[in-house]
């Protein structure tokens, strides 16, 4: 076993504390990583504060990784010591299931295994980038490409796949309209990087706060939502809606967006169900879809994507003991766009 220093919390609500956790003796095909930066994403409170259910604890969140190589096992090919990598949200699948044979492995059929909150294959709980080092099998290790930066380049892991995938799978790009919906850590990502695929990109935001960052950032239009009739103009005029909101909001509504064909992706994971009017599917023979991360291959292809188009995210660099007050801003959202950990300061 080894021990490394973590910040954890001990229960749903609970303050973080400096603490110690236990991570396996590296095997043949593992990567010790010492990690610079960790990302704060909006499933790291959700999950913390029970919202999807009980959480284990105590609980180290944290899935946007990015670090550098400190040691690797006998058998590693991919990566070698002083490589610049990454972890996202799953540090292993069963690996043989037809979605894991297709590199979805996200959508593994026994379900992958979360870089927290779960149990490893090697039967310790995982625990997650809110810590010095984490042990990761070189299956599941993102090579970070020169040109990107440690800490932009750790929201990628999670917001910028999260946003890619979709926007890919529903082929945004030239002469497709496309609306992002709550610009906050994945939202600013999907706006980057939809505006770079091509795309003619709206925003969604709540006000007018951020008008100018989404206009920077490569957006066509924004649009406030705090007033829902503004939507009414808009009608039946986009290919492809995203929706990152992290609490319950009107399907419907954006549903109406659409025109013929059109698709409204949900990523968000708000923890209470959300209803839908036959009669918005039914007209312009509309899609609903949901989408979760995306696996290895295409995360690679997304890091080398924003390497190539000079795409980091927008950060606010943290110390660990500001991890508290910051997960209280990203729940305001008050964040532009995403707090970042520095893991010196683990
Ligand atoms: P975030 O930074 O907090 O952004 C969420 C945005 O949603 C906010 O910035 C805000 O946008 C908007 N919003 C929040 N509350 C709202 C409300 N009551 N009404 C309307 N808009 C509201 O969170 P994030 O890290 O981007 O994550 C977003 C969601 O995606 C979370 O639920 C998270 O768990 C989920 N997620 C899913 C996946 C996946 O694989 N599908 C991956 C990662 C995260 P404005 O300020 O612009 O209004
Ligand atoms: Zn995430
Ligand atoms: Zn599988």
């Amino acid at each position: 076993m080894r021990t490394y220093t973590a910040r954890a919390t001990p229960g749903a609500k609970a303050p973080f504390e400096r603490t110690t956790i236990e991570r396996r003796e590296p095997g043949p095909h593992d990567i010790v990583i010492k990690i610079a930066y960790a990302g704060i994403c909006h499933s790291d409170i959700h999950t913390a504060r029970n919202e999807w259910g009980p959480a284990m604890f105590p609980l180290v969140p944290g899935h946007e990784i990015t670090g550098v190589v400190e040691e690797v096992g006998d058998a590693v090919s991919r990566h070698a010591v002083g490589d610049r990598v990454g972890v996202g949200c799953m540090v292993d699948s069963c690996r043989e299931c037809e979605n894991c044979a297709l590199g979805e492995e996200q959508y593994c059929v026994d379900g992958n295994i979360g870089t927290y909150n779960a149990m490893g294959k090697d039967g310790l709980p995982t625990a997650g980038g809110y810590s010095s080092h984490i042990i990761v099998d070189e299956a599941f290790v993102l090579r970070i490409p020169e040109g990107l930066e440690l800490d932009v380049a750790a929201p990628l892991l999670c917001a910028g796949i999260t946003l890619y995938s979709p926007l890919r799978h529903w082929e945004a790009g030239p002469g497709k309209k496309v609306g992002i919906v709550g610009f906050g850590g994945l939202g600013h990502m999907g706006v980057k990087i939809a505006a770079a695929l091509g795309a003619d990109v709206t925003v969604f935001s709540q006000t007018l706060a951020k008008q100018e960052d989404g206009l920077k950032f490569g957006a066509q239009d924004y649009i406030a939502t705090r007033d829902m009739s503004v939507l009414k103009p808009l009608a039946k005029s986009f290919d492809l809606v995203v929706s990152t909101i992290s609490a319950t909001w009107s399907i419907d509504r954006y549903l109406q967006l659409l025109r013929l064909n059109g698709t409204l992706v949900n990523v968000g994971a708000p923890p209470e169900p959300m209803s839908v009017g036959a009669y918005s599917l039914m007209t312009n023979r509309r899609s609903l879809a949901g989408s979760g991360i995306g696996g290895i291959r295409e995360t690679q292809e997304m890091l080398d994507f924003c390497a190539e188009h000079g795409l980091g995210a927008e950060i606010e660099t943290i110390a660990a003991d500001q991890i508290d007050e910051a997960w209280d801003r990203v729940v305001d959202s008050d964040v532009r766009y995403r707090f970042v950990i520095d893991a010196a300061t683990i």
